[in-house]
């Protein structure tokens, strides 16, 4: 199928782009990589009256250290994430997520703001970012807000995003030294969406103990979820296999998964919860003891 009509416009600035958005409303969708709204246009399941293209305002795509996080531009290709040397010096967890993203072709023109934005359950940056305590910088037509990635998250394909404004920036706080983080994916086939996945981060103190420990959950509720249950099992302990059993079983009891005709039932999702908060955390730790983020 082919979309319905709209009216294309491509801003070269963010001020422009916000204009517009101000000006048509709810009518308007912002295009990024293309990745989500196209399909969702194609098939009519939403017919926006304006497109309103951002890939031609410069200074979106970029990844860099400021102090002691790590900014992304909301317009970075999953691709530029997966491949960044500082992101793999600094935050594997995400160099990870953005290589189990899709195929090849999504992953060169979707987007990490793109992605947040649209806020599908299944997709993975929600819960790596939630694992990273990160922040997102949102631009109205005439001032900046920022909010903390679980505020940002609302429900299925629901942001905090209002129909004026542009999420522009992630902001990512660095590991400090003994931190290690993983993002590991179960899925049908190579380059489907995850049946199950989750973004573990944890640091640990001079003794060992867990002082730092951030877990997200993919596909496992009504949008990415932060295991709470799961962090506290971990907080404060020193991570043997007995620690790393409960915090696994935590994180299958916060899930909320629902049946899934095409990727399991809720009890299967719930035990893989398990399966790969477990496998998540032995590869966060040994990280954090090798001295790879
Ligand atoms: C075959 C296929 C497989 C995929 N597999 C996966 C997968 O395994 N894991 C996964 O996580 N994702 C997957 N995706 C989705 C992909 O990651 C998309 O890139 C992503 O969901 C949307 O990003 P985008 O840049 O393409 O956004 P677009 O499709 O352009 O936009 C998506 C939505 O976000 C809004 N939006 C975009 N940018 C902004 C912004 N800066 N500010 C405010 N609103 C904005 C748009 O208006 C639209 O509503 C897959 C997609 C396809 C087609």
């Amino acid at each position: 199928m082919v979309p319905r009509k709209f009216e294309y416009f491509a801003p070269t600035t963010v001020k422009a782009a916000t204009t517009l958005l101000k000006k048509y409303g709810p009518d308007a969708k912002i295009l990024a990589g293309g990745m989500s709204l196209l399909p969702v246009m194609k098939l009519r399941l939403g017919s926006p009256a304006y497109i309103v293209d951002i890939n031609r305002i410069p200074g979106l795509e970029y990844v860099k250290q400021s102090g002691s996080n790590i900014l992304i531009g909301a317009l970075t290709r999953h691709h530029d994430i997966q491949t960044s040397k500082l992101i793999k010096e600094k935050a594997m967890i995400l160099s990870d997520c953005a290589g189990l993203i899709g195929d090849a072709q999504v992953r060169n023109m979707g987007t990490m703001g793109g992605s947040l934005s649209h806020c599908d359950p299944s997709g993975d940056w929600g819960a790596a970012v939630l694992a990273m305590r990160g922040v997102v910088k949102l631009r109205g037509p005439s001032k900046d807000r920022t909010m903390k990635i679980d505020d940002f998250l609302v429900d299925t394909f629901t942001s905090a995003l209002k129909p004026n404004e542009l999420l522009t920036e992630i902001s990512i706080p660095i590991p400090s030294a003994r931190s290690g983080g993983a993002y590991v994916k179960l899925e049908r086939k190579t380059g489907d969406f995850a049946t199950v996945a989750v973004g573990v981060q944890l640091t640990l103190d001079a003794k060992g103990t867990c002082s730092y420990a951030g877990i997200g959950l993919t596909a496992l509720g009504n949008k990415n979820l932060r295991a709470t249950r799961a962090e506290a099992a971990l907080l404060g302990k020193p991570l043997t296999s007995n620690v790393v059993e409960e915090a696994a079983e935590a994180a299958s009891e916060d899930a909320e998964p629902t049946n899934d005709p095409l990727r399991g039932s809720a009890e299967y999702k719930k035990e893989m919860a398990k399966v790969y908060t477990r496998r998540g955390l032995q590869l966060a730790i040994s990280r954090a003891k090798g001295g790879k983020q």
